[in-house]
């Protein structure tokens, strides 16, 4: 039996998940690093890294400092790559993790920053260079990177590995190969300044399904470990949903021909209808501009939302389908899947679980059972 207050909840799907990185490990013939930044998009950091690492994944990242200390707290005693920014002063506190934290270099001030702070401490961690290859976002300039190497030499920085990231890597296959090119000359660079290195990687999950040759030492997919399509260039049928997102009818309603729904009166019923309504709403995360845009499913059926999404609750249609109270209904997952909510909301399957938000409880089944 599993407590679930509201009948609304984020069923976390631990063999799709698994699966999906065998999938994508077998399509890049390389090790993997997944990303599990953001909560893992949603689904749950700390359960997802414990099952990947049972299988046998040894390196994760996640964007944040807390995001990585949470999970080392949580057993997960393995190299963690921070991808972005954090306080520099952190460095006073982060000393008995630093066998497995690993921050990313990315300015010449945050390295001199975090030199202060550690002190002697430095020699303990192991780092890894972001170079900007064309994303332009927190990589190194090749303006600053001398500067950098200098100070890598005068301290004996242990610089683990390199890296960069694509911004098109799901579009646009020219500009691909040109930062793969800066990527490999970056390299080469370093190389011939003795910088030693030993891990470079570059791949998100659309580089490490649409050009496998490019995977390098390791790769780094978040959106296609969760079953989610990195791109609408090509669906790869491989990858199955790992949230499934849940709820209960709470109540039908019989509605009168030329009665309105919800807030703001935007839904005018044009004959009698049936109404469900569904206790989840946008402080659950629903997109409320998903308001008449698209439908949720109930028995396999389609049912449109219909009025405006409000905090805690939503209505939707329930056609001539036969449904009481107490049934549960798909808000998204295999069908519809994220992808279509997000198409309708004007936005990227990225976003819709990302935004999932506290209030809903996450579930983990594995092998049929459910977990935790
Ligand atoms: C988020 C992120 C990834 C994963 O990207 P996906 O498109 O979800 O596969 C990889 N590398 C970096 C630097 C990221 O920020």
């Amino acid at each position: 039996m599993i407590f679930d207050n509201r009948g609304t909840f984020a069923l976390i799907d631990i063999d799709n998940y698994l699966q999906n990185l065998e999938y994508i490990n077998k399509k890049t013939n390389t090790k993997i690093m997944p990303v599990l930044k953001a909560d893992a998009y949603g689904h749950g950091s700390k359960v997802l890294a414990k099952h990947a690492l049972k299988e046998g994944y040894e390196r994760f990242a996640v964007a944040f400092l807390d995001e990585a200390v949470e999970l080392i707290k949580n057993g997960i005693k393995k190299p963690i790559l921070v991808f972005n920014y954090f306080n520099p002063e952190m460095m006073k506190y982060i000393d008995d993790y630093s066998e497995y934290i690993i921050p990313t270099i990315s300015s010449l001030e945050f390295l001199e920053k975090i030199l202060y702070y550690s002190g002697k401490n430095i020699q303990k961690f192991k780092f890894h260079l972001n170079y900007n290859t064309g994303i332009n976002r927190i990589g190194l300039n090749d303006y600053e990177i001398d500067e950098i190497l200098r100070k890598i030499k005068e301290k004996n920085i242990k610089i683990e590995g390199i890296y960069s990231h694509f911004a098109t890597a799901d579009e646009d296959d020219e500009f691909i190969i040109e930062q793969f090119k800066e990527f490999k000359n970056f390299e080469n660079y370093l190389n011939s300044k003795h910088i030693n290195f030993s891990i470079r990687h570059i791949s998100n999950s659309a580089a490490s399904l649409f050009h496998p040759e490019m995977s390098l030492d390791f790769v780094r997919p978040g959106i296609a470990t969760y079953g989610l399509q990195p791109s609408s260039k090509k669906q790869f049928k491989e990858l199955k949903p790992v949230m499934t997102l849940i709820s209960t009818i709470s109540k039908i309603n019989n509605v009168k021909k030329g009665d309105t729904i919800g807030y703001g009166r935007t839904y005018k019923t044009n004959k009698d209808i049936n109404t469900a309504i569904i206790p989840i709403g946008y402080a659950d995360g629903i997109f409320r501009n998903l308001s008449n845009k698209t439908f949720i499913n109930i028995k396999g059926k389609k049912c449109e939302i219909i009025g405006n999404i409000s905090m805690d609750q939503m209505v939707v249609n329930l056609n001539d389908l036969n449904a009481k109270t107490g049934d549960k209904v798909i808000i998204f997952g295999e069908y519809p899947t994220a992808n279509e909510h997000a198409e309708k909301a004007n936005t990227i399957n990225y976003e819709i679980t990302s935004k999932i938000t506290k209030r809903i409880k996450r579930i983990y089944k594995k092998g049929g059972k459910y977990i935790e």
